[in-house]
């Protein structure tokens, strides 16, 4: 099967005093389509620039980053945004939704600089908040929900492009145990159900055996990737 992400021996240098602090040490990584991997690792390490990196959000200081088949590289500023529009969901910790905006109109409000028409975006919004068991709430503004919903919109916000890679940076950070366990199944239901390649950063590795394969990251640099058994239920 084709790869979704692949990093091939990606660098990332920033300046730190007289020399520099390698964030991302020649780090090599593939993701598949409906492949969902956890990214482990103590705080520093370069799990946030790894994402970063693998939403084209900064550009490495060596290396390959090859985004569903297109060497991100080579693209143009331009270029890399629309690869990104249309390839990339990314999921922060804090929802960061509009405040005054209801849940269908934040999926919605990036599919007009999609250049979709607005009906066929509303009806996709629908659709995606309904599966996240959101339908009572399509017309409710953020602080009419509760953190585990704005948490919901925000993964069906990622998902209204039909990205091939999602990006999902501690996603529980901000949640009690049953609301993260709740996220975590989610992202492992549309990882199945979408074909996305889903990487995720977490603390809480209790939430592991969710997902497929687990990487961690020490210093910049990337352990080998330990698949894990056949998921539970
Ligand atoms: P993690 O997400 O694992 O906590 P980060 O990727 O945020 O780690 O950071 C990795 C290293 O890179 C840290 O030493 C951090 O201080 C450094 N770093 C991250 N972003 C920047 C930046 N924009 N400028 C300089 N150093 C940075
Ligand atoms: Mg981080």
């Amino acid at each position: 099967m084709k790869t979704a992400l692949n990093l091939v021996n990606v660098t990332l240098e920033y300046p730190d005093g007289d020399g520099t602090l390698k964030a991302l040490d020649n780090v090599s990584l593939k993701v598949r389509p409906g492949e969902f991997l956890s990214l482990v690792g103590p705080s520093g390490s370069g799990k946030s620039s790894l994402l970063a990196v693998a939403a084209t959000l900064v550009r490495p200081s060596a290396g390959l980053v090859v985004i569903d088949g297109q060497d991100a590289g080579g693209l143009s500023d331009a270029a890399r945004t629309s690869l990104r529009r249309d390839s990339i969901g990314i999921i922060f910790q804090q929802p960061n939704l509009l405040p005054s905006l209801t849940a269908v109109e934040q999926l919605v409000i990036g599919d007009h600089v999609r250049g979709k028409p607005a009906r066929a975006a509303v009806e996709r919004a629908t659709a995606l908040l309904e599966l996240f068991g959101l339908g009572p709430a399509l017309a409710k503004r953020p602080h009419q929900l509760s953190g585990g919903q704005r948490q919901r919109v925000n993964i069906a916000r990622a998902l209204m492009g039909s990205p091939a890679v999602l990006l999902v940076d501690e996603p529980t950070a901000a949640l009690d145990h049953d609301r993260s366990e709740a996220i975590v199944r989610l992202l492992r239901q549309v990882t199945d159900e979408f074909k996305v390649a889903t990487v995720m950063v977490t603390h809480d590795t209790e939430f592991v055996p969710l997902t497929d394969a687990v990487a961690s990251m020490r210093d910049g640099r990337l352990a080998a990737v330990r698949a894990l058994s056949p998921s539970l239920p």
